[in-house]
């Protein structure tokens, strides 16, 4: 299965996504996905002069071997930009290995672990009023998972002030059954850490994410040395390997991983499975900021390893309520989401749950004419400041 021709579109349904198309001399298509939110020129010049020249002529059937050699055959290795390209080729060359195998991706990662995978919804807002109105409309649609950040204002993406007095407040106000989740956004500091995550202890929280920056996990031993509340780590990492030392020493629950920033599935498979050997649960990464691409690959992984923890729900299947994000994000438009992409994981006959169907590889399709007409529009995250005027983390 030779690897005749390849291509990167940059398509704007919304929201930038950048896909990687792989043909091959038996007349099939892959496609994965190399999105960068905020740098996806940057992957698409590395995929376009660097990358994807390489791929043609080559067996696509051997995609360890290519993970290999866009990794460590660079040389200089890994990083935001290197290894989303590198996500983009080895997604588009699962899609085709279970195209060619006549089944679903999923089939070639060992088989269903589950009949579907759950998934959480955010229900943060400016008040606990607000955040307790989100919950009960999710848990009245079945949604058991729920992420309940207590912000000051929309740029503002955390209140740390109140953030525990108002996730306890939410859990009296919403029972003990679902499952409530918080995302610190890297904004605090380690000693603040630990203390929130002491004082959250009440609220008996499913997983705290992202508590501090993700540059030195030594910080994490003293979040895990005084507090009990599950953590979640990873959306940032860039490469398998910056999870490891956070494995190792036993100082997270979850693996909060992109599969378009680590690596693709192949990385994202072996680091669930270290995962499993310390009893760490997966919850991927699924952001708008993900394509259907992109999640379609996530849910046969999450749906095939015996660790799966949670899913984070893309929100492209509907417009957002809170408009106060519209004039922050470039928002997925979902009638043009429909236009450019079609079949991929779809929301599940059970309630609060994704899943994707038996067709070979990952099932989805894109519309290639549709998708080149929607251009890229240059869009970055916000750049929040502090009070004094100071770099703030978003
Ligand atoms: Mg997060």
């Amino acid at each position: 299965m030779k690897i005749t021709d390849t291509d990167v579109i940059v398509t704007c349904p919304g929201r930038n996504y950048v896909l990687v198309k792989i043909e091959t001399d038996n007349g099939l298509i892959g496609w994965g996905d190399a999105t960068l939110n905020g740098r996806e020129k940057a992957v698409e010049s590395a995929l376009k002069f660097h990358i994807l020249p390489e791929l043609e002529g080559k067996d696509a059937r051997r995609i360890e071997d290519i993970w290999q050699m866009f990794f460590r055959n660079t040389y200089w290795r890994g990083g935001p930009v290197l290894n989303s390209a590198l996500a983009g080729v080895d997604i588009a060359l699962w899609d085709l290995k279970g195209k060619q195998a006549n089944l679903p991706v999923y089939e070639l990662l060992g088989g269903r672990t589950r009949d579907h995978a759950k998934f959480y919804r955010h229900c943060g807002a400016e008040t606990v009023a607000k955040i307790v109105e989100n919950c009960k409309e999710a848990i009245n649609e079945g949604v058991e998972y729920l992420r309940v950040n207590l912000r000051s204002d929309p740029i503002q993406y955390i209140d740390l002030d109140n953030i525990a007095e108002g996730v306890k407040s939410t859990r009296e106000k919403i029972g003990p059954e679902p499952n409530l989740l918080v995302d610190f956004h890297g904004r605090a500091d380690p000693v603040e850490a630990a203390k929130l995550a002491k004082q959250l202890e009440p609220a008996e929280l499913y997983f705290l994410e992202d508590p501090v920056r993700p540059e030195n996990p030594d910080v994490f031993e003293l979040i895990r040395t005084h507090s009990t509340t599950p953590l979640a780590m990873g959306e940032l990492f860039t490469n398998p390997w910056e999870m490891l030392p956070l494995l190792e020493r036993n100082l997270v629950d979850f693996i909060r991983t992109d599969l378009s920033h680590i690596g693709g599935i192949t990385a994202a498979d072996k680091l669930a499975a270290i995962g499993d050997h310390h009893y760490v649960k997966t919850a991927f990464h699924g952001p708008p900021d993900l394509s259907p691409v992109g999640f379609a690959a996530t849910v046969h992984l999450d749906i095939s390893i015996p660790n799966f923890g949670v899913q984070e729900h893309p929100e492209y299947f509907s417009e957002p309520e809170d408009s106060t994000f519209k004039s922050m994000f470039q928002l997925p438009s979902p009638s043009k989401i429909d236009e450019v992409f079609s079949g991929g994981a779809f929301i599940s006959d059970v309630e609060g749950a994704v899943n994707v169907s038996d067709r070979p590889g990952l099932g989805i399709e894109v519309n290639e004419s549709t998708a080149r007409q929607y251009d890229f529009k240059r869009s970055h995250l916000p750049k929040p400041r502090n009070p004094d005027g100071s770099v703030q983390d978003w």
